[in-house]
């Protein structure tokens, strides 16, 4: 006989973890599977806002006991090659954390039974329920693994071949205390590359005794030799230390509104990246995956049981009323042709006011 849980949750990342934690609070039984074994690492700059402690009711002084919680208090921006303008809010507007943690911590402190370290390998229609791997059963299962989520290819998307994805590579360190020394990148000031192509950006953020170099782009051709010449430019200018380790681990994902997804099936539904749901010019997908996480809970219990596709379709609205329609998620700027984008970027990228209001406020904080 298969075992038997009320929601079964693949993937354990942060999307997996607030949706586990919600619906084990709320008296229902919940498994989450996850190929990896936890601690587990995940490419990432690790970079949050606010909101993703304050969803997730964590007091920033107890997260940071004996774990990194970097606050943030402004950023450096430029465009590649171009001055470097500084923008100090005087006030913690971000943290910097580590995935290995951070991760660790959410799903542990989630209370569903854990099976870690056992890939999502078959999900079968068995009546009214889905059976998974041959030995798990479940009336609902949340798909939480990532871009390349089991589920979401189940229900019909594309992880391969898409040009619509971000590919993002990053290597994470632990600083010397001859690199520390040398090291011009501040903790408490992250620092932002677009790249002049504006077709990504760079970022070097350093958090604790850890630094964490990396670049994400659009147009994913490449990437290794944009990268390249990135952290070669930062050596060249001291900004970072010239024996950084050399391998970078990369990861793909899909920003809102880019490559919309199936979301939902019969009993099946999903959160975070593998609903492609990361923020349209920043990338952040953290928050959007606890919050995705959390409002699939809502639709969840508020199903009651019945788990039919129309039963969660309160999922897609609240998403709506969330993040917007997929289609505005550009806003006005993706009205600009990119000849114009590109004549007047470098200007605006060296302006205080275009740094600060549009690029920090607007796409990486989402203040307004
Ligand atoms: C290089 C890089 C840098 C980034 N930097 C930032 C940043 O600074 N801030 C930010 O907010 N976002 C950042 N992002 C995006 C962010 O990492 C993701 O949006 C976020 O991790 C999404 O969380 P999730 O829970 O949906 O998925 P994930 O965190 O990817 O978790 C998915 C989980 O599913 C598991 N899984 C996958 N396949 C299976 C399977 N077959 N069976 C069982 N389990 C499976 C995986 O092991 C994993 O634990 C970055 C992304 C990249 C690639």
């Amino acid at each position: 006989m298969p075992d038997r849980c009320d929601v079964l949750i693949v993937g354990g990342g942060p999307a997996g973890s607030s949706c586990a934690a919600r619906l084990w609070a709320a008296g229902l039984d919940v498994v989450v599977v996850d190929k990896c074994r936890f601690p587990r690492d995940k490419s990432c700059a690790g970079w949050i806002t606010p909101p993703v402690l304050e969803h997730l009711r964590i007091d920033p002084r107890e997260h940071e006991q004996g774990r990194v919680l970097q606050p943030i208090k402004g950023f450096s921006v430029c465009r590649l090659g171009g001055p470097m303008v500084e923008t100090d809010y005087g006030t913690v507007v971000s943290y910097g954390i580590r995935r290995c943690e951070f991760d660790t911590y959410l799903l542990h402190r989630s209370h569903a039974r854990l099976r870690l370290g056992a890939p999502l390998k078959t999900l079968e229609r068995v009546g009214r329920a889905w059976l998974i791997n041959g030995e798990l059963e479940a009336p609902m299962v949340v798909g939480a693994g990532g871009h390349f989520c089991p589920v979401a290819r189940h229900l019909g998307a594309r992880t391969s071949g898409d040009r619509t994805v971000v590919a993002a590579q990053e290597t994470e360190f632990k600083l010397s205390r001859e690199q520390a020394r040398i090291c011009r990148v501040r903790p408490e000031v992250p620092e932002l590359f677009f790249c002049e192509d504006l077709q990504g950006y760079g970022w070097c953020v350093r958090k604790g005794e850890y630094l964490n170099v990396g670049m994400g782009r659009e147009d994913s051709t490449r990437l290794s030799d944009h990268l390249r010449a990135f952290v070669e430019t930062l050596q060249s200018q001291n900004r970072i230390p010239k024996d950084i380790p050399t391998r970078f681990q990369g990861h793909a994902y899909t920003l809102y509104g880019h490559a919309p997804r199936e979301l939902l099936g019969d009993g099946l539904l999903l959160v975070g990246d593998a609903a492609g749901l990361a923020a349209a010019y920043s990338g952040e997908g953290i928050r959007a995956a606890v919050e995705s996480g959390l409002l699939a809970a809502e639709s969840i219990l508020s199903a009651g049981g019945n788990y039919e596709r129309e039963a969660l379709a309160s999922y897609l609205k609240s998403l709506i009323d969330r993040f917007g329609p997929p289609e505005s998620s550009d806003g006005w700027i993706a009205h600009i042709p990119t000849r114009i984008k590109l004549a007047v970027a470098g200007p605006l990228f060296a302006s205080a006011w275009f740094t600060r209001r549009i690029v920090l406020d607007r796409w990486f904080l989402a203040r307004n």
